[in-house]
């Protein structure tokens, strides 16, 4: 025997394309050549293959080897294919039976001494597998936990190359890991840690219900971190199929160990003001990888200081606002991630951070605050339906006692929650922040009175036409929270309070 075949899978975003991997032994000058576009990782395979062939007490065939990967046009990254070319190298040397390929499917990464590492991006790459048909696959002990997240197939997981030869020609199982059982690690913050703020509380579960971006401003202290950072706890947690998309977009990053696998818990984000565009939306420049607006898909993504980012940056969420999804092109390859979270968006009300601060003096200039927040200003804030000032509590707020917890809000805001999807239920959005225009003038529109005060804010140019919208569909959100079955001008009224004007727009 001396060709050897098998099947790998390459992943382009979450999607994943079917490699033929083909192995030819023949004779003449020893050679080792490595066709198909690979990257640098895939190309240095070459001396992992051999060190750890070696180092399993195998032969490595002094003769010439030619390594296919199909199809040839499609860059191919990683190192997940070590395994199955190290395989594929001894069947086609007459050292596996070559029908033993057939038998699974193989993935990881080959160390010197023969050991398999774990590799980025296991789970989309199995989900891709058991799109095939594939139902056995074979995988590095590391990545054990999060391969067992997938139904329907028979998982074999080995820390060895010498293992898994020993599996296949003699049937030697090594004992799986014990499956963890999925176990919800709460983060520990709680909405009733932070004490007044009824009226943001009350913004936030609006925001949570109808899947509102939000933008606060308010001085440095009062409390707009504090609260972002416990937004999470008031979602409704995630369904068992969104669990594993969204380990499957943090696997491929690399960040899987941060999260619980099995966490039912929406994912937060917060990158610092000063991050890059490609940490932001993804990018790189063979493996394309998400960026935090992926990593934060189901979730939330939270930028404290947004003024502060550099140009571009706040532009750049525009992509992802919009479709709910980031597209990466690189060269010859076009990567797609989902990227639907709620935007959270904190600022100082100027830049020093003292305006209108209690006891404080500002000594920004009108000039420089509007500078400042016109940086928000723009495509960006008509994407964020709710906008508030947050002020520090008073001393009578923080001496009386919270009682408002974040289980309390999460069941009210799970509750606004059923009531928009059954009314959405044939329509392909199922949160009131996705309404489209049209549709707010005609099936989603509010009742008479309602539309009637909005009229007249529109005819005396109070509000514009976006205004309009996002008025009513905060409404709407007030509405599911408070059980009514169509906004009319109350709800109308206290979604057009949760807009503050700023300054320039
Ligand atoms: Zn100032």
């Amino acid at each position: 025997m001396t060709l050897a075949r098998t099947l790998a899978i390459n992943l382009i975003g979450l999607k994943g394309e079917v490699i033929d991997i083909e192995v030819d032994v023949s004779n003449g000058l020893p050679s080792y050549s490595l066709l198909g576009l690979p990257d640098a990782t895939l190309n240095e395979s070459r001396d992992r293959i051999r060190a750890a062939i070696l180092n399993s007490a195998r032969t490595w065939p002094n003769r010439k080897v030619t390594v296919s990967l199909a199809p040839a046009w499609l860059p191919k990254s990683g190192s997940a294919f070590d395994l199955p070319i190290a395989l594929s190298i001894l069947a086609a040397s007459s050292q596996l039976d070559p029908q033993k390929l057939e038998t699974a499917f193989f993935i990881g990464e080959l160390s010197l001494d023969g050991s398999i590492k774990p590799i980025r991006g296991l789970l989309p790459t199995l989900i891709a597998a058991r799109e095939l048909g594939i139902k056995r696959v074979i995988v590095p002990r590391e990545n054990f936990q999060e391969a067992g997240l997938l139904k329907n197939l028979e998982i074999f997981s080995f820390s060895k190359l010498s293992e898994v030869l020993r599996f296949l020609e003699l049937g030697e199982r090594v004992e799986n890991p014990t499956l963890l059982e999925s176990i919800d690690i709460k983060s520990g913050l709680d909405m009733s840690e932070v004490s007044g703020h009824e009226e943001t509380k009350f913004a936030l579960e609006i925001a949570a219900a109808g899947g509102h971006n939000l933008l606060m401003i308010g001085s440095p202290g009062s409390g707009k971190t504090m609260l972002a950072e416990r937004f999470t706890t008031i979602l409704p947690p995630l369904g068992e199929s969104e669990s594993i998309e969204v380990a499957g977009i943090h696997s491929i990053a690399g960040t899987l160990n941060d999260r619980d696998l099995l966490s039912a818990s929406p994912p937060f984000l917060a990158p610092h003001h000063a991050t890059t565009i490609p940490a932001l939306i993804g990018g790189g420049s063979t493996t394309i990888r998400p960026g935090a607006c992926s990593l934060a898909h189901r979730g939330v993504l939270f930028i404290d200081e947004a003024p502060e980012c550099a140009s571009g940056i706040l532009d750049a969420l525009r992509q992802p606002l919009e479709s709910g999804k980031v597209t990466i092109t690189r060269s010859a390859v076009t990567a797609t991630f989902p990227a639907r979270f709620i935007l959270l968006l904190a600022a100082n009300p100027c830049p020093c951070g003292k305006f209108a601060g209690r006891g404080r003096a500002c000594e920004c200039s009108s000039l420089q605050i509007r500078r400042y927040l016109a940086k928000l200003s723009g495509p960006l804030l008509d994407r964020i339906d709710l906008r508030l000032k947050v002020e520090a509590p008073t001393r009578a707020e923080l001496s009386s006692d919270s009682s408002l917890t974040s289980a309390v809000m999460r069941e009210r805001v799970t509750r606004a929650r059923s009531i928009s999807e059954a009314r959405f239920a044939s329509e392909p959005f199922k949160i009131n922040s996705q309404i489209p225009p049209n549709l707010l003038r005609d099936r989603f529109r509010p009742r008479k009175d309602a539309l009637a005060l909005l009229h007249t804010l529109l005819d005396s140019e109070s509000i514009t036409a976006r205004g309009f919208h996002r008025a009513i569909r905060v409404a709407w959100s007030i509405a599911d929270l408070k059980g009514v079955s169509t906004p009319g001008k109350e709800e109308v009224e206290r979604a057009l309070e949760l807009r503050v004007g700023i300054q320039g727009e």
